[in-house]
């Protein structure tokens, strides 16, 4: 019984990460469909930015 309810857990987690890589959190829409070059270029600047305030801490 608890071998199933694992199992269960296991394929909404995964789920859950395929959401996230499909669709663009920056527009909410599919990255399949529309230009993300700004969404890229902002994910891409906040990266650096969050980087360089760790390296100051
Ligand atoms: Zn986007």
């Amino acid at each position: 019984m608890t071998t199933l309810r694992r199992t269960v857990r296991l394929r909404h987690g995964q789920m859950a990460a395929l959401d996230l890589n499909t669709i663009c959190e920056k527009c909410a829409k599919s990255r399949a469909h529309g230009n993300h070059d700004k969404c890229s270029k902002q994910r891409q600047a906040e990266g650096i930015a969050r980087r360089a305030r760790e390296q100051q801490q």
